[in-house]
């Protein structure tokens, strides 16, 4: 090996030149991608891979970088490649099969938190959970809550379940579509709290979503196909019954559609509603409570 390619090994080299080329691909934020590549291929923190910045890496782990930053260049999520992501400080697996955890949503889980009793053990329910994120964060947050999580997805149902086991979360996992009229008799009843980030990008609106997005994650989990508000109707009915008096119906909406689930929670019955924006100051959390 010449000295040329041995300086093209080193930690900095390998850093700068993945950033350059994803960069050049159009790729989002692709010095923050190049790092998380090489901190899984060196299994090293952030603070690892700059106090190495000088080191040669071993070949075995610059081609595992390679393969990592070839499937980022299609522009498959970072955090496909690396199989997890963080979520309200939680390491949650993450596949195909379901939604990558979005930093909105720890919003969402954030105010219906603020709703739970504090002073009784309470029951929740996560409706459409997918990778188990918003279940498994309201279980570490509030130890006291029983919580269940159900998805249409078995695929999806594995992966949550593989995230309670990892993390020692007690979450019982359904599976119960809640489009379905079967859905009712599926999960439990006497709810403090139904949570829920339903598919909610319009149909017409797919095609112009991110390529990381659109070509990767589970269509399922985004589409709302026909009526974008379709899973808002089916979860404000399913909650006037599996919500006891007093107990919250907790959100996350499409930008566009925050008023419009807002005045559908009021007209089917809820009291207290409210719409909240994100840190964006997007409409995002749509709340309110069963009387
Ligand atoms: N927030 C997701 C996005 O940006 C959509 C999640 C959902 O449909 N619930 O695409």
């Amino acid at each position: 090996m010449n000295s040329q390619q041995r300086q093209g090994d080193r930690v900095k080299m390998l850093l700068e030149d993945a950033a350059r080329r994803l960069g050049d691909a159009g790729i989002d934020a692709p010095r923050r991608n190049a790092e998380w590549l090489l901190c899984e291929a060196l299994g090293t923190s952030r603070a690892g891979l700059y106090a190495a910045s000088g080191d040669r890496v071993d070949p075995g782990a610059v081609r595992r970088f390679d393969e990592m930053l070839a499937r980022r260049l299609r522009r498959e999520p970072a955090q496909y490649i690396l199989g997890y992501a963080e979520f309200m400080g939680l390491r949650v697996v993450v596949t195909p099969d379901v939604l990558i955890p979005r930093p909105e949503t720890e919003e969402l889980v954030e105010a219906a938190l603020a709703c739970l009793p504090a002073d009784r053990p309470a029951v929740a329910l996560d409706a459409g959970t997918g990778s188990g994120c918003i279940a498994l964060a309201i279980r570490a947050a509030r130890p006291d809550v029983r919580t269940h999580a159900c998805d249409a997805s078995e695929a999806a149902l594995a992966v949550a379940r593989r995230n309670g086991a990892a993390r020692g979360l007690a979450v019982t996992w359904i599976a119960a579509d809640m489009l379905r009229e079967d859905f009712a008799q599926r999960v439990p009843y006497g709810l403090d709290l139904l949570i829920s980030n339903p598919p909610y990008v319009p149909e017409e609106e797919m095609a112009t979503l991110p390529e990381e997005v659109r070509d990767w994650e589970p269509r399922a989990a985004l589409a709302a196909p026909g009526d974008p508000l379709v899973f808002y109707r089916a979860l404000a009915r399913h909650g006037l019954r599996m919500i006891r008096p007093g107990g919250w119906i907790a959100l996350e909406t499409h930008a566009d559609y925050g008023e419009a689930a807002r005045s559908l929670l009021a007209t089917a019955g809820y009291a207290d509603v409210s719409l909240r924006k994100d840190m964006a100051e997007r409409d995002r959390i749509v709340l309110g409570r069963r009387m």
